[in-house]
């Protein structure tokens, strides 16, 4: 569950990345976040996982109260958050396996229970067969199956992915897309901000539309025309 109450984000430069947003995400939901370039996007998506701070409002994610967590609580917040980016964010000189298998590492998993895991969700992505390949020796499309991989491997509640298919052609976008609609299937939420027109108008879901740091619409099955 993710709620935001009357949120601002003053960026001090006359600019309000967040104006007043209020809204409730329930766990299971797909959530397209759209809306021009500077509308506000990156700020709603960087305020769930406190990447930045609310000036005001009351951000809750699961059990968090995210506007007033401390420093400790942080990691313990982004547990139950994967994210993934437009560009990835691989670690380039670690394998494929390595880049999800640190991800479990650094919250103290046993060895085997990394190995499996990683196997999991690499399977579930379709890169069984690119494990042991660098970022470097693989697709973009492939890479960013990887980035969702590494994203849901400790198994979060909740998935946000800033623009995730900027970087992609059509039908490797779409490929993406069918990843993410699985993942829900099996209960977890997703955020997912994007240009994209033709895959929100394709691939319905509730659409939270951004103007100038306001939500000016939120539909179930919403359609989007990009400018
Ligand atoms: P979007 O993701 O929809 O493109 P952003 O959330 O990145 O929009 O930006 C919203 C507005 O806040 C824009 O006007 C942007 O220039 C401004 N902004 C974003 N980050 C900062 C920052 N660190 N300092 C000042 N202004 C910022
Ligand atoms: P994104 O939309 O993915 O955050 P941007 O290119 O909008 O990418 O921003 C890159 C970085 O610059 C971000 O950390 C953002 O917060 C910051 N930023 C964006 N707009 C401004 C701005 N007007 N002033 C200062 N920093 C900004």
């Amino acid at each position: 569950m993710i709620e935001f109450k009357n949120v601002v984000k003053d960026y001090g430069n006359g600019v309000l990345g967040a104006d007043h947003l209020s809204v409730r995400i329930n766990q299971g939901d797909f959530v397209y976040v759209v809306g021009p370039s500077g509308a506000g996007k990156s700020t709603f998506i960087k305020l769930m996982y406190h990447d930045l701070t609310a000036t005001s409002g009351e951000i809750r994610v699961n059990n968090y109260n995210v506007a007033a967590i401390t420093n400790k609580e942080i990691p313990f917040l982004r547990r139950e958050l994967g994210i993934v980016f437009q560009d990835f964010k691989l670690l380039p000189r670690l394998t494929i396996f390595e880049n999800i298998a640190y991800a479990l590492q650094v919250i103290e998993k046993q060895p085997e229970e990394v190995e499996k895991r990683v196997n999991e969700v690499l399977k579930l992505v379709g890169l069984s067969d690119k494990a042991q390949n660098f970022p470097n020796e693989i697709s973009g499309g492939e890479q960013q199956r990887v980035a969702i991989a590494r994203a849901i491997a400790n198994r979060p509640g909740i998935l946000i992915a800033d623009e995730p298919t900027g970087n992609l052609d059509p039908d490797t976008s779409e490929e993406i897309i069918n990843i993410l609609e699985n993942i829900n299937q099996d209960g977890t939420t997703i955020v997912m901000a994007t240009h994209n027109s033709n895959m929100v108008n394709e691939h319905k879901h509730r659409v939270l539309e951004i103007s100038a740091g306001k939500l000016t619409r939120d539909q179930e099955g919403g359609v989007y025309e990009n400018e």
